[in-house]
């Protein structure tokens, strides 16, 4: 008997969920996709359980008839193309047919619909894929999608699944993204029953802009529009100063579909690129509206990403209708000049730079043994220094060179670790707590780690849905923008995996701590200053490190010198 054999039915309809349905946020999307295809003005989605347990879309759109609702449970079926050439002018969210299919072959699908207020609805349920039951009921009109025990017949994608309250906070952050782009249709978000997100419809776009993203940022983005030929650009950027670390604040959309696209995301960096420093972030919306015949959006089964017939209008476009704006904006000279110098971390603290040393498994030292590198440092004789950026030590035995930022953030980082040890990083109580005002997304991730953010010296309240306030703050950072440096740690939330690697996490965290709170514009260091650094370097468990990995000092001893000038 060969070895090669045909796969199932039902094994095919599972590999291809596993390209449109990675996870809950997924789901939403294509079913609230479908709601808008469907003409819905009115979309409520229902989570439980962070959407493994249930997700519900119920809409006010066309709804289908018995035959359609059948039909659109099966692979490749849609009413929204028909043939190869239709593609090229799609103005639905979906023309694939697939995502119904896809969803149902992996949970527990139950779908109402009805046409017509005052005529029977139809009720259909399916379970891994095969159709149950149906039959006639009562029903508003519109459509409810209910997707039950997500991946239940796919025990390795169950075991994916982050927490609920990550996977909810991706939810809120697809439902956010529709939103914005979707100003005509009002949304209500509830979890475990609770309204958790409200898009009412309101005349005017910034409104919407504010309840997607937190009123800061409907305070700092301003609007920017152009017209390049039948190419649209619009949207609002974020003041630099409303930047971040990671990207994850850029909302890219094409015919109101949220993609992600490397040149449209280029195109918004490069924008800003004489504003912010290279490892900064802006804020953007962006919206490109185009003919469909010009961007072919069929590139992968997820609808995420396009490709432009022409791409460096593209670019060009978007680049022009950001930079105008920002350069017209009466408050650039302020940001621009306060910028630069306001981050003056070398090496730049990088979300994805992962230390090698994970403190949490107790201290190893790369200390050598016996012949200390550092004993220089003892019996000196002379100092000076260079470009306010290197220390010189000289003595009997040679010279060492300290790079003087370097060598801060080296002892910065030991010491709250030691803290870390201990107890928890050592705290400022603020006097008049500060408001600190996020994303639903974002405050869904911070309410599940207010006491891993309370062990780095931040003790957060809950104040509003999404406001908290801020009751104290860790001491290295009070005395420089420590918000930021909090959003910044709120930024990396999201990207957490489970418990298993919480320690990687906090690891990470102390990490940008150390190097946020080591900013120091370059300085003269009187000598007692410049010896008393000495003395807290030596004391460290791996002094010869910058936790960037860089070289903190470098030392020629009297016997290179000699051979240097070739004495020997
Ligand atoms: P696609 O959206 O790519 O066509 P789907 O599998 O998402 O594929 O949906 C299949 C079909 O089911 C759609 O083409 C549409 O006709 C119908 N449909 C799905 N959801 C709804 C809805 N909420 N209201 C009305 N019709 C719907
Ligand atoms: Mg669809």
């Amino acid at each position: 008997m060969g070895k090669i054999r045909a796969l199932t039915s039902e094994v095919i309809a599972q590999i291809a969920a596993g390209e449109v349905v990675e996870r809950p946020a997924a789901v939403v999307k294509e079913l609230v996709e479908n709601a808008i295809d469907a003409g819905a003005r009115e979309i409520k989605i229902e989570i439980r359980g962070g959407g493994a347990k249930l997700i519900r879309v119920t809409d006010n759109g066309e709804g289908m008839s018995p035959d359609d609702a059948r039909l659109a449970l099966e692979r490749h079926t849609t009413s929204k193309i028909s043939s190869a050439e239709d593609l090229f002018a799609v103005r639905t969210f979906g023309f694939r047919g697939e995502a119904l299919a896809a969803i149902a072959a992996v949970s527990k699908v139950r779908i109402v619909t009805c046409r017509e207020a005052g005529s029977p609805g139809f009720e259909i349920r399916v379970e891994g894929g095969s159709i149950f039951q149906s039959g006639e009921t009562a029903g508003a009109k519109g459509t409810t999608v209910e997707v039950q025990d997500l991946f239940f017949n796919v025990p390795v994608r169950l075991k994916f699944l982050k927490s609920p309250g990550t996977e909810l906070s991706h939810i809120a952050d697809t439902v956010a993204r529709l939103a914005l782009a979707n100003d005509s249709v009002r949304f209500q978000l509830f979890h475990e029953g609770r309204l958790l997100a409200h898009y009412p419809l309101r005349p005017q776009g910034s409104a919407r802009l504010a309840e997607a993203m937190g009123r800061e940022a409907g305070e700092k983005m301003h609007r920017f529009g152009a017209r390049n030929g039948a190419v649209e650009i619009s949207g609002y950027a974020g003041e630099p100063g409303f930047d971040r670390a990671n990207p994850r604040g850029i909302y890219l959309f094409v015919n109101r579909r949220p993609v992600r696209d490397r040149l449209l995301h280029h195109a918004v960096q490069e924008a800003y690129r004489p504003l912010l420093p290279k490892e900064r972030n802006p804020v953007v919306v962006l919206f490109v509206e185009l003919p469909p015949e010009a961007v072919d959006v069929n590139v992968h089964p997820s609808k995420g990403e396009v490709k432009f017939v022409d791409p460096d209008l593209i670019h060009r476009s978007v680049v022009g209708a950001i930079r105008r704006m920002l350069e017209e904006s009466p408050w650039l000279p302020k940001a621009a000049i306060l910028r630069p110098e306001a981050r003056e971390c070398e090496g730049g603290y990088s979300p994805a730079f992962v230390p090698e040393e994970i403190p949490l498994k107790g201290l190893e030292s790369d200390r050598p043994q016996g012949d200390s590198a550092l004993d220089l440092f003892r019996g000196k004789a002379g100092y000076g220094q260079i470009r306010q950026t290197y220390l010189v030590l000289t003595s009997e035995e040679g010279i060492t060179l300290i790079d003087q930022h370097a060598a801060h953030e080296r002892i910065t980082l030991e010491k709250l670790q030691e803290q870390f040890f201990e107890k928890e990083i050592r705290k400022q109580l603020l006097m008049v707590p500060e408001i600190l005002e996020l994303s639903l997304s974002e405050a869904q991730a911070v309410l599940e780690h207010l006491p891993d953010l309370d062990r780095m010296g931040f003790s957060l309240e809950q104040g509003g849905e999404r406001t908290f306030w801020v009751r104290a703050v860790p001491e290295i950072v009070a005395g420089q923008e420590p918000l930021l440096v909090l959003k910044e740690m709120i930024g990396e939330i999201s990207s957490w995996g489970r418990e298993a690697d919480l320690n990687r996490q906090f690891s990470n965290w102390i990490h940008l701590l150390a190097c946020r709170g080591s900013v120091r514009a370059s300085r003269n260091l009187r000598s007692e200053e410049a010896f008393s650094l000495f003395e807290q370097l030596q004391n460290c468990v791996s002094p010869a490190r910058c936790p960037h990995g860089r070289p903190t000092f470098i030392k020629i001893s009297a016997d290179d010198l000699d051979k240097m000038f070739q004495r020997k």
